[in-house]
């Protein structure tokens, strides 16, 4: 048997939201390697094996599954959401490129899955009708400096900026300070949702202003997706359910002007 790799996007959460095309991956791999919770969430089958390993250690878990494959299992690398979002389809492909020239030949196929971002929107409405951004709040792989540069420069283009990864035991302050950033930039009355556990059995969203965001920054966790709304965000209110937030495709306005007199 000739060995093969596929990174598997499942999803954020429960097995429909999972493309049939990465069930079917999961199905025909021989070897399933990822973070020991992801693969938990996946039934076992006979004659399967699972290699699990910690969060941090990404680069050494794409080498193993990369030496698997080259040795002639097919092997499958899960992770959340789609794979290639913050995920490990970056990492495979850094230890490809810095790996054994052998591991060239072993054919590797990227399977997509539904990021966080795209599900937290479709529970609020449709948040990313308008331009969009995605920002890593981890300070693990870049400097803190570089997302506030970042997060500057998304906030003046009046982009509805995602915060992936926004607050974790290690990191505790930088979602109080990114928010503290975008309440510099935005209304105070400017929509921000926190997207908790989407598609899961404990999922909860809240739609939040920008001044209620700051204060409730110490409520979001590792498991949240906090969304930013840009200056043309906004609520449609309906009796007993929470407010459908959306924002318009059409922009009237230049950035420049709506960032004035609020720095
Ligand atoms: N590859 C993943 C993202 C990995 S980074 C994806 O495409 O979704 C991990 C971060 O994603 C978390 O800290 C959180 O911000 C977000 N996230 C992942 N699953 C989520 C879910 N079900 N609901 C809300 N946010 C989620």
């Amino acid at each position: 048997m000739s060995g093969s790799l596929t990174i598997v996007g499942l999803g954020p959460g429960e097995a429909h939201w999972l493309t049939p095309a990465a069930q079917a991956a999961i199905e025909a791999a021989s070897d399933l390697v990822g973070y020991g919770p992801y693969l938990d969430r996946l039934p076992a089958r006979e004659g399967q094996v699972k290699h699990g390993s910690d969060n941090r250690v990404e680069v050494t878990r794409a080498r193993h599954a990369l030496q698997l494959a080259f040795e002639g299992r097919r092997v499958a690398v899960v992770s959340g959401g789609d794979p290639g979002v913050f995920a490990m389809a970056a990492a495979v492909f850094e230890a490809l490129e810095a790996g054994e020239p052998d591991w060239l030949a072993v054919p590797i196929t990227v399977e997509p899955g539904i990021t966080a971002m795209l599900a937290a929107a479709a529970r609020a409405g449709a948040p990313l009708g308008g331009d969009f951004c995605a920002i890593s709040l981890s300070d693990n792989l870049k400097p803190w400096e570089v997302i506030t540069q970042r997060l500057e420069a998304a906030l003046s283009a009046d982009f509805v900026i995602s915060l992936y990864n926004p607050i974790s035991k290690a990191r505790p302050w930088q979602l109080g300070e990114a928010l503290a950033l975008a309440a510099r930039h935005r209304p105070a009355e400017t929509p921000v949702i926190f997207a908790r556990a989407i598609g899961r059995a404990d999922e909860v969203l809240r739609v939040l202003s920008m001044s209620e965001a700051v204060a409730a920054a110490g409520s979001a966790d590792m498991a949240t997706l906090v969304m930013i709304g840009a200056s043309s965000t906004r609520l449609i209110a309906r009796e007993g359910a929470t407010p459908i937030v959306y924002t318009p495709r059409s922009v009237t306005k230049s950035p420049c002007a709506t960032s004035q007199g609020r720095t």
